[in-house]
């Protein structure tokens, strides 16, 4: 794994948490998108080398909605860059992780993306992400 690309929160209102953060950083979210596929709106900033991914539901069934119904707004996921996700999932299953799903997926700010089980983890969602080419 190259580095912490981005840590995930989840929140329940983006328009109220991307003024708040903008404030905390003292400067706006860079990007806006709606990843459909995942029931999530998203917004990311920019803190030096790490993003900062703002996540909330779209959808009452969405793992965002349910993760704020359990264990309420924060820390949702620690993404880190690796540069060829496929190697990196093979060589992670052969390590005894487990992966959520078993092919990338298309995430939000042009990545392809693998989640592993917060199971295999010590409970810590944890995303690989791969820039797309
Ligand atoms: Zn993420």
């Amino acid at each position: 794994m190259l580095k912490v690309e981005h840590i995930g929160i989840a929140v329940k209102s983006l328009t109220e948490s991307n003024d708040l953060f903008a404030k905390l950083f003292g400067q706006e979210a860079y990007k806006i998108e709606e990843v459909a596929s995942e029931g999530v709106n998203t917004s990311f900033f920019k803190v030096g080398e790490t993003k900062v991914e703002l996540l909330e539901a779209t959808q009452e069934n969405s793992a965002i909605a349910k993760f704020i119904e359990k264990r309420g707004e924060g820390i949702h996921h620690i993404a880190f860059e690796v540069a060829d996700i496929e190697a990196e999932m093979e060589r992670l299953v052969g390590e005894g992780f487990q992966l959520i799903h078993t092919t990338p997926k298309d995430g939000a700010d042009n990545k392809r993306i693998c989640f592993l089980h917060p199971k295999s983890t010590n409970g810590v969602l944890i995303e690989l992400c791969q820039e797309k080419q």
